[in-house]
């Protein structure tokens, strides 16, 4: 079922990466002076009128050692391509290139329209919860987007409030992990709207964005996520695994706005570690020229 989702995905747009469609989303001079919380350092202001810009900060020797140093000490081949500033306006969502939009409903988006050349890790469930990927993501600078199923992160919540703090999004990912597909609209609300409350209580902020366990959902399914404050649905095209990506496209390359999955998942599952994972994605994306940039900054 899960394949046939994808397949339909695919069909819909997301195997032909042609030439973008939509407006273009530039990045505005202004784009870093409004921070959201925990996103990047305050702007500059006036107590601090002798300090360089953000931008030439950021290429400032001391700063390029520094990640240089990070990405030795992580074992990254070398250091992770700098996302370009957060766009003034967030891409604006049309049908066409693997984003689906009905009325009343949140978009569901498979990748983001954007020529920026970026795309989004986002990890799902909440299983394992190692302490070393967390700081690793916040050495290297790493956004991610996290999915979370109360189910699983409910022994240890402080592990996904700490995420947070570092400037993670923790988004709903269900009370259960069921199958929302063949489960009536109550109960469908039960497990998202459950969750969106739950994830208020425990972290503090209500998540803008859903993800249906295993990619499988309906009208119901949206009309539920609707009902309870939800914004928009995130899918994926490429899956990353320590050891290899699985790719959607016939291509096998990533795509600006490519939207990545993978899983809170520990060496019981995988015979490796969450930081072997980020590893293989952060050389494999810089590699092919890309940035991971923040998924929040575009959806
Ligand atoms: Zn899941």
């Amino acid at each position: 079922m899960l394949a046939a989702v994808c397949l339909s995905a695919v069909l819909a747009g997301c195997a032909a990466p042609a030439a973008p469609a939509g407006p273009k989303a530039v990045p505005a001079p202004e784009a870093n002076a409004a921070p959201e919380a925990n996103a990047a350092p305050a702007a500059p202001d006036a107590d601090h009128a002798g300090a360089p810009p953000l931008a030439e900060e950021a290429n400032s020797a001391e700063v390029v050692a520094r990640q240089e140093a990070a990405a030795q000490h992580w074992g990254l081949e070398r250091p992770p391509l700098k996302a370009p500033p957060r766009p003034a306006t967030k891409p604006e969502l049309t049908p066409v290139q693997g984003v689906k939009l009905a009325d009343g409903r949140p978009p569901v988006v498979f990748r983001v329209p954007t020529d920026d050349k970026v795309v989004f890790l986002t990890v799902d469930d909440g299983d394992e919860k190692d302490p070393e990927f967390s700081r690793m993501a916040a050495d290297l600078g790493i956004p991610l987007s996290t999915y979370v199923s109360d189910y699983l992160a409910r022994e240890d919540y402080g592990y996904f409030r700490d995420l947070h703090a570092q400037g993670v999004e923790i988004n709903n990912h269900t009370i259960n992990h069921r199958n929302l597909k063949v489960l009536d609209y109550d109960t469908q609300r039960e497990e998202i709207c459950t969750q969106q409350d739950q994830l208020e209580k425990q972290i503090g902020v209500r998540p803008r964005l859903f993800r249906p366990p295993y990619g499988e959902y309906n009208d119901d399914t949206l009309r539920a996520a609707a009902s309870c404050g939800v914004q928009a649905v995130p899918m994926w095209n490429e899956e990353a695994f320590p050891d290899h990506m699985e790719w959607r496209y016939d291509d096998r390359k990533l795509h600006p706005g490519d939207i990545i999955l993978t899983h809170f998942r520990g060496t019981d599952i995988w015979k490796a570690s969450m930081p072997d994972l980020l590893r293989k994605v952060v050389n494999d994306v810089t590699a092919q020229g890309f940035a991971l940039a923040r998924l929040d900054d575009y959806l």
